[in-house]
């Protein structure tokens, strides 16, 4: 009889519990924050070193550890924070697995100091992967220091998928973000390299948001309050002026705890429907609560999942929550409109009244809109120079693409079309001999603008215009460090950024055919299609995909009327590009339709 099964080693099945908890140094901080906060803590400080690559440290002032409980806390399945299995069902606190200090000192060399209120001195446990080293006494204040230092050093396969400093740190800032949003009344400060990344007083949460998101951004937000006894829903929202690129401005929290969930997404998105373009998100920090009997987090290590007992109720009550504030179009230009809007919370009317809000700020001349502010956020200082928003946006012209001194007019097919005149001032209807062509005005407009971009680029670099004014940007932390890793490779297709502390950038430059655009919002479609890509693609990779995002930023989009003399330009441009070449989203420019197709039609034939 042979034994073929054994019972792993704790040092091996914490490692393997660790390949699920920790993924990266952000995921290592989001544990130990979780830990200070249970732990009572008011002051949480986090400082890393080469992305939290070489170091990390996590200070709290918490009610720190006993001896005994500080090395029995580093065995698996340890914790305080359950005791029975129905406690299962009422968690009231961030941890309950008992699995991250364990994990984390199994992959690295790992120190935790801890003093328990009441006692006269500390401990220092240090641990190198997953072995205890040395116990001793040491003097410190109350609270706990844990140290993280060379991550992964004992699996490097992990180490391998760790992505450069800037990328990591980006990753840092943003989880110490989202766990600070949850809790305002807690001070944090975050530093990198001995460089403040955040530094956050306690406050409320209108601040605190304002400090997260941006105090221009944190203008455009409303206070939320709603659902019932079950599922009650508050926090702030954003007008459908201000959006992201992606989902990262979306701080959904349950019970406390930032989650990303589907239904708790689909709900967000649903009560935008329509307000705000395909591809665009809001900025929302939401916070539900519900009885814990009603919700289950023990559905991943990381517990970022989570699955609802009634999951229909919690998605409408939240859907519900966010849709009565925009019903309420607290950015109507003026108090008088608003206040002779009835009150609807759904259906079309409310939607079709804010999509016609939203078209009339994004009318207004200034290039960021400017919202009444009858309940804005109100940011602490930052530092960041408001930028002036009085910037004078020229009147729009539809093809921007023509250089300032254009080249020979260019004959060729489509100058030799005669015009007939504009349809639906969508397409523009020309003939030749026996041919009807029609040409869709803004794929063709797309694709002269793409084709240009791409002969300039193949001879050096992107036609690039300084902007009025330099513009701020505010992002994520993973956002700039995107932007920082590929600067050089921005500045080729003429973007002039520059970090201009914590989480925003300064814009000074952008291609010259989306320059008197807004190039704001192209940079965010730009680093969020930079960051999708990761960091093994190179920039080349994503060149194309980005050279066809500006084209698209160009243009001015659906129906616009166009003169003979703008339609004549459009037709010369168009002969004055390489049209062999494939288009940016492959859709046709033109059709043409014969005198022989038409004559069947009208069975002339
Ligand atoms: P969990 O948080 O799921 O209980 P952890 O492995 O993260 O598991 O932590 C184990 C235990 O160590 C916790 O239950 C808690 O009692 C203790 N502990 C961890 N970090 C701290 C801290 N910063 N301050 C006080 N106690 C802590
Ligand atoms: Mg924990």
């Amino acid at each position: 009889m042979s034994q073929r099964i054994s019972i792993l080693p704790e040092t091996l099945t914490n490692k393997i519990a660790a390949g699920e908890v920790v993924e990266r140094p952000a995921s290592v901080i989001k544990e130990l924050i979780e830990n200070s906060l249970d732990a009572g803590a008011t002051e949480i400080s986090v400082e890393i070193s080469a992305g939290g690559r070489r170091k990390i440290c996590v200070t709290d002032n918490g009610h720190g550890m006993s001896r005994e409980d500080a090395l029995l806390s580093l065995e698996r399945h340890a914790t305080s924070k359950i005791k029975v299995d129905s406690d299962l069902e009422s968690i009231l606190t961030l941890g309950f697995r008992g699995e991250a200090l364990p994990s984390i000192a199994s992959v690295s060399r790992f120190s935790l100091t801890t003093r328990e209120t009441g006692s006269l001195e500390g401990s220092e446990i240090i641990i190198e992967g997953g072995k205890v080293r040395d116990v001793r006494a040491c003097g410190m204040p109350t609270g706990t220091v844990i140290c993280v230092e060379q991550l992964f050093f004992n699996l490097p396969a992990r180490l391998k998928f760790l992505k450069s400093a800037e990328t990591e740190t980006g990753h840092v800032g943003d989880v110490v973000a989202r766990m600070a949003v949850s809790r305002p009344d807690v001070s944090f400060t975050c530093t990198s390299d001995g460089r403040e990344l955040l530094r956050l007083q306690q406050s409320d949460l209108q601040r605190r948001l304002a400090q997260v998101v941006g105090r221009e951004s944190s203008q455009h937000l409303y206070p939320v309050t709603g659902g019932g006894e079950y599922a009650t829903i508050s926090g702030f929202i954003s007008a459908p002026s201000l959006v992201r690129s992606g989902t990262q401005a979306i701080f959904t929290y349950i019970n406390g705890r930032f989650i990303r969930d589907k239904v708790v997404q689909h709900a967000v998105m649903q009560a935008y429907r329509g307000v705000i373009d395909r591809g665009r998100y809001p900025v929302v920090a939401l916070f539900i609560k519900l009885p814990p009997g009603e919700v289950d987090v023990n559905v991943h290590p990381t517990k970022h999942e989570v699955r609802f007992r009634r999951q229909s109720v919690v998605h409408d009550a939240l859907q519900g929550a966010v849709e009565e504030v925009l019903s309420r179009s607290p950015w109507l230009p003026s108090p008088s409109m608003a206040n002779s809007i009835p009150k609807e919370t759904t259906g079309q009317a409310y939607r079709e009244r804010i999509a016609a809000a939203a078209q009339a700020s994004l009318a207004m001349p200034t290039r960021e809109r400017v919202f009444p502010q009858q309940f804005p956020v109100t940011g602490e200082p930052s530092g960041v120079p408001s930028r002036p928003h009085e910037t004078v946006r020229e009147p729009v012209t539809p093809f921007e693409a023509e250089p300032p001194h254009s080249p020979p007019q260019a004959t060729g097919y489509f100058s030799s079309l005669a015009v007939i005149g504009q349809f639906h001032s969508e397409y523009i209807l020309c003939q030749s001999d026996t041919e009807l062509v029609v040409i869709d005005q803004h794929a063709a407009s797309e694709r002269v603008a793409y084709q240009r971009l791409k002969q300039q680029c193949q001879s050096g670099s992107i036609e690039s215009q300084r902007l009025l004014f330099p513009e701020t940007i505010e992002l994520s932390f993973s956002e700039v460090a995107v932007a920082v890793r590929f600067n050089a490779d921005l500045a080729g297709i003429g973007f002039e950024l520059e970090p201009f502390g914590g989480t925003t950038l300064m814009v000074s430059a952008a291609p010259r055919i989306v320059a008197r655009k807004n190039p704001l919002l192209l940079i965010r479609d730009i680093l969020a299609d930079l960051m999708s890509f990761g960091t093994s693609a190179a920039f080349t990779d994503a060149l194309d995909g980005l050279l066809s995002r500006i084209a698209c930023h160009s243009v001015i989009r659906g129906v616009h009327l166009l003169d003979n003399r703008q339609i004549k330009e459009l037709l010369q441009q168009m002969d004055q590009t390489d049209f062999a070449a494939s288009c940016p989203h492959g859709r046709p420019v033109s059709h043409v339709v014969t005198l022989a197709e038409l004559q069947k039609i009208f069975k002339r034939t």
